[in-house]
């Protein structure tokens, strides 16, 4: 798209930008302090993790018992969403009864929200079977 600007629209338009300009120019000035506290801020989150030992950002908290996690803790990130401390976390027998008896119907082979089809969970379940897991295993990993 072209634009055939009169001199005179040229000249308005140039001066109400340059006044947006001072505009924002003074509220970026204002807030300079106030960007400089983030920084302090992030600067103490990082030293906070670092004395820790935490390598990364925290994941979040346990979508069920509100735990914070944080990488390298074993937990589940599940397919339909939340993230679930190890203790909160489902069995291998949890999931498949919800394969099995579905609250809605599925399509066994309708990739998931991860790009899954069902049945392929259903051959991760049975290939933890039978390399010797169990039923009661929690589905875990580390986050
Ligand atoms: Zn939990």
């Amino acid at each position: 798209m072209t634009t055939k600007l009169s001199e005179e629209q040229r000249e308005k338009l140039d001066g109400e930008l340059k006044a947006l300009k001072a505009l924002e120019n003074g509220i970026r000035k204002q807030r300079e302090p106030f960007d400089r506290m983030l920084r302090d801020v992030e600067g103490l989150v990082a030293q906070t993790l670092e004395r820790y030992g935490v390598d990364g950002d925290p994941i979040g908290h346990c979508e069920s018992c509100e735990t914070l996690l944080v990488p390298g803790d074993l937990g589940c990130n599940c397919v339909d969403g939340p993230v679930l401390c190890a203790d909160c976390a489902p069995t291998w027998g949890d999931l498949k009864k919800q394969l099995e008896n579905p609250i809605v119907t599925i399509d066994l082979d309708v990739e998931d929200e991860k790009g899954v089809p069902p049945r392929e969970h259903m051959a991760t379940i049975a290939a933890h079977i039978a390399g010797g897991g169990s039923l009661d295993d929690k589905i875990i990993h580390p986050l």
